[in-house]
């Protein structure tokens, strides 16, 4: 019987999904996702996570645990480091530990560190290392299914590239064609900007709305990396890269009207970029800009508010354009 390998739909399932489901499914695993994210999933992520984590990580903990009973091994890896150079947040690295010793009745966990900051060649390492692991021995068979998952991985990368969200790309929805009149950027990570639960729909709610929507993970990253070579220090952080490279994208365009980011309450990452961002805004560019924090208290109807507020601000300023600053008051009210 094939072995099972649970697989969170937390973090970075929204990235990498295609890429570990085609290389384990290469291998002879059978892999199972944890389900879409359900109030009762983020409750007991809150139950066992520790308080100060961000809602990212209880939502984490929450799929770790609908997993517990029914699969052999939970592949949790330890993700230090996706991209030369480059660091990701510390929470990825402590994410084993602690769900390991937070959420009861576990199978044994495949925590594998994953860290490319000197090349891509640790990648296959850690491949390697993940399939010994699960008693996958065959070293040509390990090679060509980490040969079949990176064609895997292009594919997805491409339709989303086409403006297909990871989410729907990964479910196989067909892309919908919306009536658009106004063309948003939405940034954010992506376990926030794909989980329609803990965003509260949000992607659908804009597009309700008339808006089309551009995420960071739909703009080409060589053009996020250009951009970034610009800020006056060198970004070593890759969220916070996404996030500032591809706002900067967006603000710098004429046919988008306005930037929304999508930020976890309490994450670092977020609120240096988030300031940056403003700051940007404020001093350089003319698009409305508005930051909508959640946490696991945000309510359907406060954060409806904020999004009703948002596109107020863009039909007015498309109605009255010379007349409305981005922020705050109208230049010319008295
Ligand atoms: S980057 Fe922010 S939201 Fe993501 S895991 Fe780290 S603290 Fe949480």
């Amino acid at each position: 019987m094939a072995v099972k390998v649970g697989i969170p739909r937390g973090m970075y399932f929204y990235k990498y999904y295609p890429f570990i489901k085609t290389f384990l499914t290469e291998l002879g695993a059978e892999v199972v996702p944890s389900p879409e994210t359900t109030r009762e999933i983020l409750d007991k992520g809150v139950l066992y996570c520790i308080d100060d984590a961000c809602l990212p990580v209880k939502v984490f903990h929450g799929h770790a645990y609908t997993l517990r009973d029914k699969v052999d091994f939970i592949l949790i890896p330890r993700l230090t480091s996706i991209s030369k150079s480059e660091y990701i947040c510390p929470k990825f690295g402590g994410l084993p530990e602690m769900v390991k010793y937070s959420v009861p009745d576990l199978p044994p966990l495949v925590d594998t560190e994953i860290n490319l900051i000197k090349n891509q060649k640790g990648l296959a390492k850690a491949l390697y290392k993940m399939a010994f692991l699960l008693k996958f021995k065959n070293p040509l068979l390990i090679g060509r299914s980490i040969n079949t998952a990176i064609r895997a991985h292009n594919n997805f990368m491409a339709a989303v590239h086409e403006g297909n969200t990871p989410d729907c790309v990964i479910a196989s929805v067909p892309r919908r064609q919306y009536k658009s009149k106004i063309r948003i950027g939405l940034v954010g990570h992506p376990y926030l900007l794909y989980d329609n639960f803990t965003n509260m729909d949000l992607i659908k709610k804009l597009r309700s709305r008339g808006a089309e929507i551009t995420t960071p993970d739909m703009i080409d990253p060589h053009i996020i990396n250009e951009l970034c070579m610009e800020l006056p220090k060198r970004m070593f952080w890759s969220s916070g890269k996404s996030l500032i490279g591809s706002a900067l994208f967006i603000m710098d365009r004429r046919s988008f009207d306005g930037l929304l980011l999508l930020s976890a309450f309490g994450c670092g990452v977020d609120s240096l970029a988030g300031e940056y961002i403003e700051k940007q805004a404020r001093m350089y560019y003319k698009k409305p800009y508005m930051v909508l924090n959640i946490d696991e208290h945000t309510g359907d109807a406060s954060f409806n508010t904020r999004i009703e507020a948002f596109f107020d601000l863009l039909n007015r300023r498309n109605s009255d354009a010379a007349n409305l600053s981005a922020h705050g008051r109208s230049i010319y009210s008295s």
